[in-house]
């Protein structure tokens, strides 16, 4: 083979494929003047790519709303209307009677749209800037005759790895699934969210790359190994027989594994562990259920904004939640109000903000704007009626945030009534603890909420000062750090003495090490990516309570998350050997 290009593993499996670049990135454009006889042409040139983009863009939408429905589709329909803005049209025409070429008389006025969009006083219009970016790409790519690198639509039948620098999760919900067999990025870790969402799709994912998007041409042969994290460039027949023996042996593990399903979750001295998945899209709920969990712990919400031109009605959100609800009839089923901001941008974007973890986002955002948060709310009560639905709020640090919310759902609560629909109103609410603040300060919850779930992914981030997404970062991403472990166990202790449900929601918990040291912190909760459920279940059934308390005492004392991490190997290597490690 040419090349083993390594990176971090995100989503398990291996994929065989022709490696299909995505550069979506606004071009750069050279200055080019025109001689006045050619302006006539100019202006029929540029045009002609509008016109061609408009096709193009109502083809991706038949395309995007035939395989993901109507209201994922409808953001290419604000892109074809930009294309159609008369205001627009004639401040380019004017540039080009000036003499500017088309495709730099188009990017001067897109570069000047975007601006003035985003600061637009009015938070509609600012979110269309990622419209007008993308308008922007598909002009200008026809304009300067650049390689098709549509993301939406790849040829039929190709098997293509798409290789890119970043995948925003706008972009991800947007990809061809029936093309693309697995993701390798550049940029991102095991926590942000394209690999998350990988793993939902059950795509394989190699992130952090770091080179890839620029070192290759595209149309490579490659074997991209989720698991080991890895793309092989070019690989010999013989070769790619090798990656297709592990990934059969990976099958065959994963079929022992799921025998698990049915089997008890509770450690060797008997301590149950009640086990729920995470899901991020309704779809999952039916596969989750089959693999043993009980319940699900955190179910995302966001699939409902990102990629998308408008927020969701009340009647779309309350069918997708009653979906998961009813696919576990009778158990609880804990979903996340929108968690949005942050890396996880509704299509148009909110305002582009300089510190977009430190800034407006989940609670944060729906507090601010109560109308939308009053209509999810109502979804929830009304599919409440459905099943055990519990409501949990996202990167919460005060517990007015929570007082704030219990008056709106009065308020939904009221509107609902007068509607006279069936709906719950008592549904228990809980919050997320995945900010220090929220984790020194977890007694303050405990009196005020139902239960509290630890999500380790932000948690990790805030303590650490580490961007979660930041593959230069990622090895100093370290969830056996000291003071995430001490931050852990006093949100455990806090939760004991007020009797009250604490579980892990984050990655830390489909990891089987760290599986290991949250039981030895005295977690008995977690909720996890439904595929590694049943690895979960095996270090739970393998290890006793005692042991791993020892092992997380011994690691809570560690200097280093290094140190921290060879204890727990070694001891959970005594009590369970080590396919467990995978
Ligand atoms: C977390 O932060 O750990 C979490 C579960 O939420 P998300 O990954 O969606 O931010
Ligand atoms: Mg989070």
């Amino acid at each position: 083979m040419d090349r083993l290009l390594t990176g971090i593993p995100a989503s398990g499996g291996v994929a065989v494929g022709t490696v299909h670049l995505l550069r979506w990135e606004v071009p750069d454009v050279p200055h080019r003047l025109i001689p006045e006889d050619q302006v006539p042409a100019e202006l029929r040139r540029f045009h002609a790519a509008v016109d061609r983009a408009k096709e193009r863009l109502r083809h991706v939408r038949a395309r995007v709303e035939a395989a993901a429905g109507r209201e994922e589709a409808a953001i290419f329909d604000v892109q074809h209307s930009i294309l159609e803005d008369t205001d627009l049209l004639a401040n380019v025409e004017e540039f080009i009677r000036q003499k500017l070429a088309a495709e730099k008389a188009f990017d001067l006025v897109m570069l000047e749209w975007r601006q003035r969009f985003a600061r637009h006083s009015v938070a509609m219009l600012r979110e269309r800037v990622s419209d007008l970016t993308d308008v922007h790409i598909r002009v200008l790519s026809l304009l300067l005759e650049l390689p098709d690198h549509d993301p939406v639509d790849l040829a039929r039948g190709e098997r293509a790895i798409l290789v890119t620098h970043d995948l925003t999760p706008g972009l991800t919900v947007q990809l061809d699934r029936e093309a693309i067999v697995g993701i390798a990025t550049d940029a991102g870790t095991r926590t942000s969210h394209v690999a998350i969402l990988a793993r939902s799709l059950r795509l394989p994912a190699v992130v952090g790359l770091r080179t890839a998007a620029h070192s290759l041409a595209g149309g490579e042969r490659a074997v991209l190994d989720g698991t080991a994290g890895s793309l092989a460039i070019n690989p010999t027949d013989a070769e790619i027989e090798e990656f297709r023996e592990r990934a059969r042996q990976e099958d065959v593990i994963e079929a022992e594994l799921k025998r698990l399903a049915d089997l008890e979750s509770v450690t060797l001295d008997g301590v149950p562990v009640t086990l729920r998945a995470n899901v991020d899209l309704p779809e999952e709920a039916e596969m989750a259920h089959e693999s043993g969990a009980e319940g699900v712990g955190l179910m995302r919400t966001e699939f409902l904004v990102v990629g998308r031109a408008t927020m969701p009605d009340e009647e779309e959100q309350y069918r997708s939640y009653r979906r998961v609800v009813e696919a576990f009839a009778g158990k609880p089923v804990v979903i996340r109000t929108f968690d949005i901001g942050g890396d996880k941008l509704p299509v148009g974007g909110f305002p582009t903000e300089p510190n977009p973890f430190l800034g407006w986002r989940a609670i944060r955002m729906c507090l601010d704007q109560p109308a939308i948060f009053r209509t999810q709310l109502r979804a929830l009560m009304r599919a409440g009626v459905h099943g055990d639905l519990r409501i949990m709020l996202p990167l919460v640090v005060s517990v007015a945030e929570v007082r704030q919310s219990r008056a709106l759902m009065a308020e939904a609560a009221g509107e609902l009534e007068e509607r006279g629909v069936e709906f719950r109103r008592d549904l228990p609410l809980g919050v997320m603890v995945e900010t220090p603040a929220a984790a020194v300060a977890a007694d303050t919850f405990a009196r005020e909420v139902a239960f509290l779930s630890i999500g380790t992914n932000d948690l990790v981030q805030y303590t650490l000062a580490v961007d979660r997404g930041n593959a230069n970062l990622a090895n100093r991403f370290t969830p056996l750090h000291p003071a995430v472990l001490r931050l852990i166990r006093r949100v455990v202790d806090m939760g004991e003495q007020a009797q009250l449900e604490v579980s892990v929601c984050g990655e830390m918990a489909s990891q089987p090490l760290m599986a290991y040291a949250l039981l030895g912190l005295g977690v008995r909760q977690m909720s996890v990516a439904a595929r590694s459920l049943p690895l979960v279940k095996r270090i739970v059934r393998g290890i006793s309570v005692r042991d791993a308390e020892v092992a997380a005492t011994a690691a809570l004392h560690a200097a280093t998350a290094a140190d921290a991490e060879e204890e727990l190997v070694r001891r959970l290597r005594d009590s369970i050997g080590d396919l467990a490690l995978h």
